[in-house]
């Protein structure tokens, strides 16, 4: 992309409001606009992140053998009510408006409701399970606090994955399946060293436990502790004495650490497809319940982990694989020589299948170096009327200091 058919200026102030450090950021480098607190667009730059790291989910999401679909955000209120949760005295992040005609409608904050009562038509025999469906989905919570910038946001996307089974060992062996899956997720968006499966209690409406995942970051709103040998992770609601003595440890084993909750797997047994009338007929016609795991990623919180914990006092610095590019290509100067030596570049990085910025504005270096830094590309090449002179180019890492000539080809198949 030719950063100057980017609509998107950088900024050098945030806006005052902002006090998060993610937003503002993402703000100043242009990859987020700030519609109200808590409700934010993404811009080109962003929309990018977020593709990004949609593919590593959902390709960890297809290999479970589960399937993508999108579900409406406007819900009715009766499949809620079944279940107990339409009442704003159980769920406090309700949503909710009116149709013309009076009915009560709900905008989504979760989809377990609606998608096991979608199921009941696909699902009615043994033949039919197990069956594992996900979305990427844009969530509406009325959340009390949002100051966390897009880590805590009214309208975020979240991935949530729903997973129907016939036994408990079925379900079971899914839900674990999907912690790998989900460990592998953070490991390629690059935060793998610094996320923890973290056990909670399962709150009000599910199972006995549930997992989080728990990326450390001195932004995140979470505590949790983590043992000594980095082995167990504990939310800190249930970090007591006799939970820590079941797993082996002593408390003293454990240090606190200040987190973001960047997934968070449940399982509701078979409590809500039995509530909703969720049955299949196993092998021998019998008529049992269905198991129903949920299990959600939080996508757009994910950027702002991201931001939080790969940033300098320059700006971004984004982890290759979630980058909105690969290279910034910057060319200094308008000679005709320089201008034709950086455009053929930028044709013969596509080519080669790379993802290139192009800054071919005419601005001062000053500027678009600070520019460059800002928005966080991992690699840098710089082509001025001096390196063309030498037929070669200037490439710097984001991470790094130094920068190095290197020869067109050779700069090219470095990136590989
Ligand atoms: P939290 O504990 O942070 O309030 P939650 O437990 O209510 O989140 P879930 O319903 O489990 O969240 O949602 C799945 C994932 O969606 C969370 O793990 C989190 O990453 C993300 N998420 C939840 N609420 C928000 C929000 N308000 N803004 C952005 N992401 C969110
Ligand atoms: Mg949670």
């Amino acid at each position: 992309m030719k950063q100057s058919q980017l609509f998107t200026k950088t900024r050098k102030e945030a806006p005052s409001d902002e006090t998060s450090k993610n937003a503002q950021l993402l703000i100043k480098a242009g990859f987020i606009n700030k519609e109200l607190a808590g409700v934010y667009s993404y811009l080109p730059l962003g929309l990018r992140v977020i593709q990004k790291i949609k593919n590593i989910v959902n390709d960890e999401m297809n290999k479970l053998g589960s399937s993508e679909i999108l579900m409406s955000t406007i819900q009715g209120k009766e499949i809620w009510e079944i279940t107990n949760r339409w009442d704003d005295k159980q769920v406090d992040v309700w949503f909710k408006s009116q149709l013309k005609s009076g009915n009560e409608i709900g905008f989504g904050w979760s989809h377990e409701e609606p998608i096991t009562n979608m199921m009941k038509g696909h699902i009615n025999s043994y033949n039919d399970l197990p069956r594992f469906v996900h979305q990427f989905q844009n969530k509406l919570r009325n959340e009390v606090r949002a100051k966390s910038g897009i880590m805590r946001c009214r309208e975020f996307i979240m991935k949530d994955m729903y997973s129907y089974c016939a036994t408990e060992k079925e379900h079971m062996d899914f839900y674990n399946k999907t912690t790998e899956a989900y460990l592998n997720v953070y490991r390629k968006v690059g935060l793998g060293d610094i996320t923890f499966v973290t056990s909670a209690s399962g709150g009000v409406f599910t199972d006995k436990f549930s997992h989080e995942f728990q990326t450390i970051c001195d932004a995140g709103e979470d505590i949790i502790y983590v043992s000594n040998d980095n082995k167990v992770a504990l939310n800190e609601e249930i970090f007591n004495d006799e939970t820590v003595a079941k797993m082996g440890y002593k408390k003293e084993d454990f240090e606190a650490k200040k987190a973001a909750e960047v997934g968070n797997i449940f399982t509701f047994g078979t409590k809500k497809c039995e509530e909703l009338g969720l049955f299949f007929h196993d092998k021998g016609g019998v008529k049992q319940p269905v198991y129903l795991g949920s299990y959600g990623i939080g996508v757009t919180r994910l950027v702002g982990v991201l931001a939080e914990v790969f940033s300098d006092d320059r700006g971004l610095v984004w982890p290759k694989e979630v980058s909105p590019f690969h290279v910034h290509l910057v060319r200094l100067g308008v000679n005709e020589k320089t201008v034709e030596f950086a455009d053929k570049l930028y044709l013969d990085l596509q080519k080669a299948g790379v993802e290139v910025l192009y800054d071919d504005r005419d601005l001062r270096p000053g500027e678009k170096f600070a520019d460059s830094d800002l928005i966080g590309i991992p690699v840098r090449f710089v082509v001025s009327d001096k390196t063309v002179e030498q037929n070669m180019v200037e490439v710097k890492h984001r991470t790094k200091a130094d920068a190095e000539l290197l020869r067109v080809e050779d700069a090219i198949s470095a990136l590989k």
